[in-house]
């Protein structure tokens, strides 16, 4: 540079010769300097036309920087297409020449930063430093600048920040589970796959690769699932997915064994495509060498990352491999964290909506937690609960003192029991309450947990089925004791009748004999005897329905204590049936009683004949007692199949469905039906009576009555 400040007439002229013989050894000495530096040096004249450069220059901006030699400095302007950093075009006043033409330094702080696209359209970024040529009165004849291409430097620069920023907002998402609001709206926040595209696109800004895909291990089938790729055109990336999907490519699939156990120690695969085994199969991206690392926990492998240049060859270097190696873990990490936060995403909403009253309070029981299920059971909103005591809040009843909860709870961390809280509005509620104690790391109680299922309704239920159980108990021990009794009663009823009844015939007997011994009495004497007569026929009705009466109790008890005993025999039912029916002629001899019987010589059944003889009674009796006497009552015998009929059919009051349902059961009696032969009292157990008989027997009972059209009772008896 000293060069062009020396000035020729300022030396003599001896001087002159070896002064130009010495500047000529300077010119050439600085030539070769010029000439030999690595930055770019850019003479220009005053005007602003470059007028020398050296090789360097040349190099920088491309081709031969020299047009033409009048290209003005807008042409140079516009054939580099000179921008700042941000890539705004500069301004002519900004342009480093015109700075400098203008007086300006170019040095130190004020050291230019431009960029520029060479003449064979690369973009470069120059660091320009310059400073005026002036002459010997100091104005500027031009402007020498100098470019450093610094173009690596700041790549590397910005690749340095680059990866640094993918990093950071990586650990963002490790840390705190969420993708910086940059790169993510909040509704994307928990869904996994979101997250793993921007893993994914931020791992391949970090490692510079072309594509980069991620796939998950399904865990039962080991089956690989695509989770995100990036470096893919939209559609190609469309192609992806629907590979991806119906493929069933397993993690050990097309790996040998020794492969496989790399993966399984976190250890990266390096595949060259064109090699064999690979080079034959379909290679749609045009792949030439692919890396897989896994994503481990432990030694579990549960995804891969796979990443490939496309067709570009390179070279994985060492360093490359050891920074897939951390990203991948620093991924496996992040997923994990994601799952995690997934699933306790999914737990906190479980709990919000839990069935049960979920509370969560300090140690001193002050509420800091209050989810749905207690703002239903307890009518308290959150806001309402939180910041209260719980047990003054639920004005809760223990069972056993507080204290001996607190104790139980420090001593074994857990609580169990039946509380009895009261809701907002007054109600009382039950509750099965489980009580925790939550302890930090140091074993200092944080928290405590309660957990209460209402079980008012079901207390409720069960105090209603222990009552009704004992109702039930109740009513069986009444009727056993009532059985019991009426046994007693019906012993110790029926031997002194057997005395009166004996005692009564004697009488007959005796007063019989007199009065067929003895010819004639006097009138008074006759009188009293017909009155004693008489007295003794009633008090032997009376008896007789007593002895009825008593031996109905005593079957019925029987029946109970299952000790009836039927002494099953062959007999003519014919027979039977027409002694009953001349007993009930003989003693009802103002009825009509019409019978009915088959052709047949007898009819065979396996019977108790004492037993049978009291149902066809009782059927009788009863359809004389409830008919008018002026009505007849008629019994029909028929053989049906292998079944014979007997029929008795009045023309008394009949029965209601509902009434015909319940005449068979013990000590039943319609109401308004009435004894019409003033035979005395029943008890309604007649019915109940022959309905076991004749079940025992092997037969069935019946009826078809309607109101006030009279009644046909019925049984059936198997033929033999
Ligand atoms: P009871 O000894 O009272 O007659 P039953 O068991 O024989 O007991 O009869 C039960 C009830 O059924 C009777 O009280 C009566 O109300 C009704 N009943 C029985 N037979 C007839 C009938 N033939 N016609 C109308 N009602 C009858």
């Amino acid at each position: 540079m000293v060069a062009f400040e020396q000035h020729p007439d300022e030396m003599g002229n001896g001087q002159q010769i070896s002064h130009l013989t010495a500047m000529q050894q300077v010119t050439d000495q600085l030539k070769a300097v010029f000439d030999a530096m690595a930055d770019g040096v850019f003479v220009y004249d005053g005007q602003g036309h470059l007028i020398l450069t050296n090789p360097a220059g040349r190099d920088l901006v491309g081709e031969d920087p020299y047009p033409s030699p009048s290209a003005s400095l807008q042409d140079n302007a516009d054939r580099f297409q000179l921008r700042n950093l941000h890539g705004d075009a500069l301004t002519s006043e900004q342009w480093p020449v015109t700075r400098i033409l203008q007086g300006e330094e170019l040095k130190g702080t004020r050291v230019l930063d431009v960029l520029l696209r060479t003449l064979d359209g690369r973009d470069c970024l120059l660091n320009i430093s310059g400073a005026p040529m002036r002459a010997a009165q100091g104005e500027i004849i031009g402007a020498v600048v100098i470019a450093r291409d610094v173009t690596e430097f700041r790549f590397s620069e910005q690749r340095t920040h680059e990866i640094l920023d993918a990093l950071l907002q990586m650990a963002q998402i490790t840390v705190q589970g969420t993708i910086p609001q940059s790169a993510a709206s909040p509704e994307h926040l928990f869904s996994s796959r979101r997250v793993a595209q921007r893993l994914a696109e931020l791992t391949r800004q970090v490692l510079g690769c072309h594509r980069l895909g991620l796939s998950i291990v399904e865990p039962q089938t080991e089956i690989l699932r695509p989770l995100a790729v990036v470096g893919l055109s939209a559609t190609q990336e469309q192609q992806w997915w629907d590979e991806q999907l119906q493929l069933e490519v397993r993690l050990g699939d097309g790996l040998s064994a020794e492969q496989n156990d790399r993966l399984h120690h976190n250890e990266v695969l390096l595949f060259d495509l064109r090699q064999p085994p690979y080079k034959d199969l379909p290679n749609p991206y045009g792949i030439l060498t692919m890396l897989v690392a896994p994503l481990c926990l432990g030694t579990q492998v549960f995804g891969l990352l796979t990443l490939d240049y496309g067709g570009q060859e390179h070279l994985y270097t060492p360093q490359e491999i050891a920074l897939t190696q951390a990203m991948t873990q620093l991924l496996a990490l992040t997923l994990e964290r994601e799952r995690l936060q997934q699933s306790n995403v999914q737990l906190a909403n479980l709990i919000a909506v839990a069935h049960d009253a979920i509370i969560v309070c300090t140690p001193d029981w002050h509420i800091t937690f209050w989810n749905q299920g207690a703002e239903r059971l307890y009518g308290w909103s959150s806001e309402q609960a939180i910041g209260q005591i719980t047990h003054v809040l639920l004005q809760t009843r223990h069972p056993i003192p507080l204290e001996q909860v607190e104790r139980q709870l420090a001593e074994e961390g857990q609580w169990e029991g039946e509380l009895v809280h009261r809701s907002r509005d007054g109600e009382t509620i039950i509750v099965e309450s489980r009580h925790i104690m939550v302890r930090d790391e140091a074993g200092q109680p944080t928290a405590l947990l309660e957990i209460n299922r209402d079980i008012t309704g079901r207390t409720q239920l069960l105090n209603e089925r222990i009552q009704a159980e004992a109702n039930e108990q109740a009513a069986k021990e009444t009727a056993r004791l009532m059985d019991e009794f009426l046994g007693i009663v019906g012993h110790e009823l029926r031997t002194p009748l057997t005395t009166i009844k004996g005692s009564i015939q004697l009488a007959k007997r005796n007063m019989l004999r007199v009065l067929t011994t003895q010819q004639s009495f006097s009138e008074d004497t006759d009188r009293y005897l017909h009155l004693i007569s008489e007295s003794l026929d009633r008090v032997e009705r009376q008896v007789a329905m007593q002895n009825r009466l008593i031996s109905d109790l005593l079957d019925t008890s029987r029946i109970h204590a299952n000790q009836l005993k039927l002494t099953l025999a062959e007999c003519d039912l014919l027979k039977l049936v027409g002694e009953v029916v001349d007993d009930q002629r003989f003693l009802n001899p103002a009825r009509t009683i019409d019978l009915l019987m088959p052709d047949a010589n007898e009819v065979r059944v396996l019977a108790d004949a004492d037993r049978l003889r009291q149902v066809v009674q009782n059927y009788l009796s009863n359809a004389l007692k409830y008919s008018a006497a002026s009505t007849p009552v008629s019994l029909r015998i028929e053989q049906r199949g292998a079944e014979v009929y007997v029929l008795v059919v009045d023309q008394g009051p009949g029965l209601s469905p509902e009434e015909q349902q319940r005449i068979w059961t013990r000590f039943y009696r319609v109401a308004g039906i009435v004894d019409r032969s003033g035979s005395g009292v029943g008890l309604g157990l007649g019915l109940y009576i022959c309905r076991t008989l004749i079940e025992r027997q092997g037969g069935q009972v019946g009826l078809t009555s309607h109101v006030g059209a009279g009644s046909t009772f019925w049984f059936s008896l198997p033929l033999l």
